[in-house]
């Protein structure tokens, strides 16, 4: 299994449009980060995408993704479903319907904004792209173990993933007890880091490293990161903790 940070930034991506902080202006092509979404190519070399960023088209060309077999969705918020659209390329080449899987609550909103895409247009000749599952408890996807895994995202909520050895958690500020219990023995943790200031739906730096203490993969990464942050400033994170940047493979 091979995985791609396809985004490691925030809502607004980084540069941050009007802003011409010491990030925003950086020429280190790490701290250009669009907005947040992973891929996992599994050994059978099926591609599960998770997320729809809004960014989905240049990271899809960036990384000369050819098909995109499944998409595990995470929550609602916009810079996580908004290029959703970007699917029909792939849907014009491969003409299947492309499955995606997310809580009930996930399901039902992305249903309610984007019939069309699971529904088709037949007025305008557009066909469906996907197929939607809700999928609360562990499945088997194209031989991975995937395991949802229920985060506090502020006042809302999110889902994370864990995928055989490797766990995915964005946007989120807290990991509830039973939780904590899905996540045990992990080899690669990837965790919602944002910033240094503390947010209210989101874990900071310091935060996410006390979940880090406590879950002890053997490798973690941030991401969904601001321009608070420079790649550079990753060297003085712990041993075995690194900030995500756009394209970074973990094999
Ligand atoms: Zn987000
Ligand atoms: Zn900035
Ligand atoms: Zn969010």
């Amino acid at each position: 299994m091979k995985t791609i940070i396809l985004g490691s930034g925030t809502s607004t991506g980084v540069p941050m449009v009007g802003c011409h902080c010491r990030v925003c202006r950086s020429t280190d092509r790490r701290d250009r980060r669009t907005r947040t979404s992973l891929l996992i190519r599994t050994d059978a070399g099926k591609n599960i995408l998770i997320d729809t960023s809004t960014d989905l088209r240049i990271q899809a060309l960036r990384e000369q993704i050819g098909s995109i077999d499944a998409v595990l969705f995470t929550h609602t918020h916009a810079d996580h479903v908004n290029g959703i659209d970007d699917l029909r390329g792939f849907h014009f080449i491969h003409k299947r319907l492309i499955p995606c899987y997310g809580t009930t609550d996930t399901i039902g909103r992305l249903l309610a904004t984007f019939p069309y895409i699971f529904k088709g247009l037949e007025t305008e000749g557009y066909a469906p792209l996907m197929e939607a599952f809700v999928s609360e408890a562990p499945f088997d996807l194209f031989g991975c173990r995937v395991t949802p895994v229920p985060l506090v995202h502020g006042p809302t909520s999110s889902t994370g993933y864990r995928i055989n050895d490797l766990a995915y958690l964005t946007d989120c500020n807290a990991i509830p007890e039973q939780s904590l219990t899905l996540l045990a023995g992990l080899e690669t943790l990837i965790i919602d880091g944002l910033r240094y200031t503390p947010h209210p739906s989101h874990f900071n730096i310091e935060s996410a490293l006390e979940v880090i203490a406590r879950l002890q993969p053997r490798r973690a990464l941030l991401t969904h990161l601001t321009h608070e942050v420079a790649h550079l400033d990753g060297e003085r994170l712990p041993a075995g903790v690194e900030l995500a940047y756009d394209g970074m493979v973990i094999e």
